[in-house]
């Protein structure tokens, strides 16, 4: 036998953490790190923060799951805080983020469906794009490394480029549904789409339509400044899936709509076990709680324009390295001029943890609630890892 009890479809990394607080993990032998991937933006709060840990104890202790074949007034008071801070009218819950992608790929069939268009099954989405590992989300994805072996995906599914609105509207015909789309792209490698490609795909669906699905599990929860990217695109969306964020380390996601774009989503259409149970609301709620109060979406924005300059100040120091940094908020990317994973494993030596994504941008992904001092222990951190990193040859 030489497969591991857990499934080997990760490289697990020699980091083996047990423990947390705020911005720092610590590992089996004491060894600290200051976590600046958090669990790939899902501690918005860092660990082991005080009112979420508390909530999420008392609310075990009371209640922890029932099934949603009973009212929840638990989801009821959740899901109106979200519909009363976004353009939405309904919530759906989830264990994830996939599943918040695939509620929001059912929603937008079934609206067609519902409204005269059963022949409007098509969902056009982008390069790069991460939607999931589910056969529904990885069939609207171009990977080959995620979809190999896998085949036959879902039909349904147009990939096109990028951030490129002649592409997405020579894209729709008599069976499209509609877009979805990553305002920031995360996975992708932290690329915001333009204020043109945004309000051109809202323009596209109004007049055709279609409806605009926003996958906010990674940009989304106030990760690039306020509570929800399109925000800062002038624009809404008609669905919209959340998670990472969102249970600040409890498995939650959420399915936003409006009511128009729900109309298909009636009784007996969809439905989940666990998804809203009890315990997940009050993890959700707690959250809430903490970014919703006053100053805290100034604080990612600020935070984020400290840690982003402080970045470009120091990157040109090193410029065999890097190439830049983008991204919106604490949702920042540093581009390097070669394969970035090698990188961020001599940072996790260093005691410095980021994420890798797109081959050659470093994922930097703070918890949201950061101090100044964090940010100058990393940017310390990074450079001083870079001005020994060499690397490995190509
Ligand atoms: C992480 C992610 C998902 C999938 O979320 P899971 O909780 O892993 O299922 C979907 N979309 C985007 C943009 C993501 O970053």
């Amino acid at each position: 036998m030489t497969i591991t009890p857990l499934m080997p479809v990760y490289p697990r990394s020699p980091v083996r953490p047990v423990r947390g607080e705020g911005a720092y993990l610590y590992g089996e032998q004491g060894e600290k790190y200051l976590d600046f991937a958090s669990g790939i933006a899902v501690n918005l709060l860092g660990h082991g923060h005080p009112h979420l840990t508390k909530k999420i104890q008392d609310q075990a202790a009371t209640l922890m799951h029932v099934s949603n074949m009973y009212g929840s007034p638990q989801g009821e008071h959740f899901a109106q805080r979200i519909v009363d801070n976004s353009f939405a009218d309904t919530v759906f819950f989830t264990n994830s983020g996939a599943e918040a992608v695939e509620c929001a790929i059912k929603t937008a069939r079934r609206y067609q469906f519902a409204n005269g268009h059963p022949e409007r099954t098509k969902l056009i989405s982008f390069s790069a794009a991460f939607h999931g590992r589910t056969l529904g989300t990885i069939s609207a994805t171009a990977s080959e490394k995620m979809r190999e072996g896998f085949e036959p995906l879902l039909p349904g599914f147009e990939v096109v480029e990028f951030d490129n609105l002649d592409a997405a509207d020579a894209a729709v015909d008599e069976t499209t549904a509609g877009f979805l789309v990553e305002p920031v792209q995360g996975e992708g490698g932290i690329r915001p789409a333009s204020n043109a490609f945004m309000q051109g795909l809202r323009a596209l669906c109004d007049a055709n339509g279609l409806m605009l699905v926003l996958d906010e599990v990674q940009c989304g929860y106030g990760r690039t400044g306020t509570y929800f990217a399109y925000e800062q695109y002038d624009i809404e969306p008609d669905i919209l899936a959340a998670a990472k964020g969102i249970g600040g380390g409890f498995p939650l996601g959420a399915c936003l709509a409006t009511e128009e774009a729900a109309s298909g989503m009636v009784v007996g259409t969809h439905g989940s076990t666990y998804g809203g149970n009890p315990l997940a609301m009050a993890a959700g709620e707690a959250v809430l709680d903490v970014i919703l109060e006053p100053g805290f979406f100034e604080h990612v924005r600020e935070m984020g324009d400290r840690l982003r300059g402080a970045l470009e100040q120091m990157l040109p120091n090193h410029d065999h390295l890097f190439e830049g940094v983008r991204g919106r908020g604490l949702m920042l990317g540093i581009k390097m001029k070669s394969d970035c994973k090698p990188f961020v494993l001599h940072l996790r030596e260093k005691g410095l943890l980021t994420v890798a994504a797109a081959d050659d941008v470093v994922r930097v992904l703070p918890p949201l609630n950061i101090e100044e001092s964090h940010i100058a222990e990393f940017v310390e951190g990074l450079s001083a890892a870079a001005r020994d990193y060499e690397a490995p040859e190509a």
